[in-house]
């Protein structure tokens, strides 16, 4: 594998706005989607990187940004060193065609990037022509057979003459495989490419595309929000696992030590969640304080992890056990979400006692029982933002003043666990 990058994603921020267009910025206009921020992501020749997350967590538009089909808001993508949309408005040293050719897409529903109306032969045969022009015709076809033939269709004659619709869904994907490989890609991004296929085909399907990967010194992109799929390819080739969460990268390194061993308390979630993975037994809770994810129009500050993460860090001087700074911080979130429900025909200490109990598992002993108790008095009388105000005071945890950026540990994690907070970069909180 060469030292130099293929593709550099280099403090990458992809902000939409819910209707169209993008804008600056994610927190000057509380109308637009963060889809991506500040991810920094090096693809190396013959490189695998599987990028995992729950859906809406940022990772297709990620996968398109690297391939120079989204153009990022923030930061930059280069291609051998070359900024991609500097060559895409006609600068640079690598021909913007260059860098589109070198760069492939295989797209999670392979029927609808295919055309209905051409045969697998013309499908192929297509792009030959417009990017090798001076290739024979009869070189052309004979290229594309033999490739149909590599990829498992047999005989090649038969499937070069079918159309799509006379296709199954495992051989549409193998056809978009070759539409892509016949580029020479460097680096192929298979966006969801083995979801649409039954389970008994995802594991050939996936074997084929490593088996090809290795041999035309391609590089993959794998996006998946299956965490076994994405730990059967990296594994297998030795590559990398990428979690994302909320538009940012969290955690990434080699499958066996990001899923074998997770650092980041959202990597736990997703394993949790991925039964073949064997959670360990007797967890029967996900390790999640709630399974709400937050509104990625308004992210939590600091680690965008800190409203769901059972680990998250009280405030160094205080004297809390783990579980009860959880129950307060959840508190919290109830407070500011004002999701409290309040019985106004109830006494006011009557009224305190029966939301303390609601929230706390055990007795409250002091100073806590005192903090909170004088929280939730403000909450019966109506004061929600002091009572908010009031328990941030007491309980702020670096976890939501202060972004965490990826820091090397046994791989690059971005979590207060594993940095000393001092590098981490202020959050929106600290501003
Ligand atoms: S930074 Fe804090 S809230 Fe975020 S994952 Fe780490 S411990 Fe949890």
């Amino acid at each position: 594998m060469s030292d130099e990058p293929v593709v550099s994603l280099s403090d990458v921020a992809v902000h939409f706005e819910k209707e169209q267009g993008f804008v600056e910025s994610l927190f000057d206009d509380p109308d637009t989607v963060g889809a991506v921020d500040g991810v920094s992501l090096d693809i190396y020749e013959n490189d695998v990187v599987a990028l995992v997350g729950e859906s809406g967590c940022g990772k297709t538009t990620l996968g398109k940004t690297a391939i120079g089909v989204q153009r990022p808001t923030g930061g930059s993508v280069t291609y051998r060193g070359q900024d991609v949309w500097e060559a895409k408005a006609g600068g640079g040293e690598i021909p913007y065609e260059k860098i589109r050719r070198s760069l492939q897409i295989i797209h999670q529903d392979p029927g609808s990037a295919l055309n209905p109306n051409r045969t697998v032969m013309r499908t192929l045969t297509a792009p030959l022509k417009r990017w090798q022009p001076d290739m024979s015709t009869e070189d052309r076809r004979a290229r594309v057979l033999r490739m149909v033939e590599r990829v498992g269709m047999e005989p090649p004659e038969d499937y070069a003459n079918r159309y799509p619709h006379q296709l199954s869904g495992g051989e549409k994907q193998r056809v978009a495989l070759v539409r892509a490989l016949l580029m020479n890609p460097d680096l192929i991004l298979a966006d969801e490419a083995v979801s649409a296929l039954d389970v008994s085909l995802r594991v050939e399907m996936m074997d084929l595309m490593l088996e090809l990967q290795s041999q035309f010194d391609t590089s993959f992109l794998f996006i998946s929000h299956n965490l076994s799929n994405a730990r059967y390819l990296a594994e297998k080739s030795g590559g990398r696992v990428g979690i994302m969460y909320l538009g940012e990268l969290v955690e990434i390194g080699p499958a066996e030590e990001v899923l074998g061993d997770p650092q980041h308390p959202y990597t736990e979630v997703l394993r949790w969640a991925t039964a073949d993975l064997e959670p360990e037994a007797g967890v029967e809770e996900p390790p999640v304080r709630t399974i709400d994810v937050p509104d990625p129009v308004n992210p939590p500050s600091g680690c965008r992890f800190h409203t769901r993460c059972p680990s998250v860090i009280p405030p160094a001087e205080t004297d809390i056990s783990q579980a009860l700074y959880s129950e307060i911080m959840d508190l919290r979130n109830a407070v500011a979400k004002r999701t409290l429900r309040i019985d106004e025909s109830a006494a006011r200490d009557a009224e305190v006692a029966r939301l303390r109990e609601e929230f706390f598992d055990e007795s409250l002993t002091e100073p806590h029982r005192e903090r909170i108790d004088r929280a939730l008095a403000s909450v019966v009388d109506g004061s929600w933002d002091a009572a908010s105000e009031a328990l941030r005071e007491d309980y702020e945890s670096i976890c939501e003043r202060r972004h965490p950026v990826l820091a090397e540990e046994r791989h690059p994690t971005a979590c207060h666990l594993y940095d000393d907070g001092e590098s981490a970069e202020p959050s929106v909180a600290d501003d």
